[in-house]
């Protein structure tokens, strides 16, 4: 876990900021720096959010024995090997790691404010729980106790006493009665397992992103509309041309024009902002050289030297004995 310092003055500045500038601010805190958290942070991050991941303490997945049923890894993964090669991936993407623990969230004037134990105090606009077994944390923002429940954690080594959200209070999206903070993974009720964990993180992060996307003005449509890898070779149509079309095809159906505009959002701008950021997306065959290279040396980053250099000495010698790794 990078000890990153949790100044954000080096990002661009956030809608927060603006708020209150005298504060450390991301557009989103995520409690937590296990698979969920670290699925979130990938969408926020990518999506252009400052986005900040506290994670303290051990991830739930230090207690399985080796993580086997998890795609990508043919004979499975060591569960500390994934839970670093998941957070250089989530900083890579731009998320700053943390390794302090929340101990208090506060809503001030439409922005939260996430308290951690080493004295520090950062403002969010939005704060994403992936925390798993708690969110005492969370007791500042129940004003009428209907959030949160007290429940006996199973299986707990140090203490049985914990607090959960109160049964239905988390919508599926991840979204909660309290506008900006969400819940991800097991902690909203989806069940365990990496994938489902992860797979749930992904989609609550892509929620943050769209709602933060709807709060400039974007509509349904476009405010999803986000990640995805096209090659640029794809066909010989002008990308530009082809997504102003489909775009403008779809804003009569999608929504009252005036309503945008009022919104201090001009359509015309939004929409020149969707099509820059769907022709980033598209890379050529050159990049995705680039990519491929660079991501094979980035996963030998986490991979043993001795077992690369067996590997090596293997194709040279096909009879040398893998037992020796
Ligand atoms: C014994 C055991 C075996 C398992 N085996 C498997 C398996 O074989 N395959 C599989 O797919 N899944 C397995 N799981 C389930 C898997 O571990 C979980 O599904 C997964 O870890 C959930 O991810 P998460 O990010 O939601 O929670 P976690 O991985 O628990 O991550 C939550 C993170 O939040 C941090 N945190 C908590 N509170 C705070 C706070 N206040 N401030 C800052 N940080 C905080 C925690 O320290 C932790 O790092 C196993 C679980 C256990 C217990």
């Amino acid at each position: 876990m990078s000890k990153e310092n949790l100044d954000s003055s080096n990002y661009e500045s956030t809608r927060a900021e603006r708020s209150s500038s005298d504060k450390r601010s991301f557009d989103v805190v995520i409690v937590g720096g296990g698979p969920t958290g670290c699925a979130v942070g990938m969408f926020t991050a990518r999506a252009g959010l400052v986005t900040c991941i506290l994670d303290r303490g051990p991830s739930s997945l230090k207690h399985c024995a080796f993580l086997e049923n998890y795609l990508g890894y043919p004979a499975g993964i060591s569960t500390d090997r994934y839970l670093e090669i998941i957070q250089n991936q989530v900083e890579r993407a731009g998320c700053v790691l943390n390794s302090q623990l929340v101990t208090a969230v506060r809503s001030e004037s439409n922005v939260f404010e996430v308290e951690t134990n080493e004295g520090n105090c950062v403002n969010a606009e939005r704060v994403v729980c992936t925390s798993k077994a708690d969110v005492s944390f969370l007791e500042p923002l129940d004003r009428d106790g209907t959030l949160l429940e007290p429940y006996e954690a199973r299986f707990c080594p140090h203490g049985h006493e914990r607090t959960r959200f109160a049964s239905g209070v988390v919508e599926d999206s991840g979204k909660t009665p309290i506008g900006g903070l969400y819940a991800a993974g097991p902690l909203a009720g989806v069940g365990d397992q990496v994938q489902i964990s992860a797979g749930h993180g992904a989609m609550v992060g892509r929620q943050v992103v769209a709602d933060s996307r709807r709060e400039d003005g974007y509509w349904d449509d476009v405010a999803k509309w986000f990640d995805w890898c096209p090659p640029k070779s794809r066909g010989n149509y002008s990308p530009s041309q082809h997504w102003r079309e489909t775009i403008l095809e779809e804003l009569p159906k999608a929504l009252d024009e005036d309503e945008l505009v009022a919104n201090d959002h001009p359509v015309s701008d939004i929409i020149d902002d969707v099509v820059a950021d769907t022709l980033e997306m598209y890379v050529s065959l050159e990049q995705v050289k680039k990519m491929k290279r660079e991501a094979q040396y980035q996963l030998a980053q986490h991979l043993d030297t001795e077992v690369l250099r067996t590997v090596y000495d293997e194709r040279i010698e096909p009879d040398a004995a893998p037992s020796s790794i």
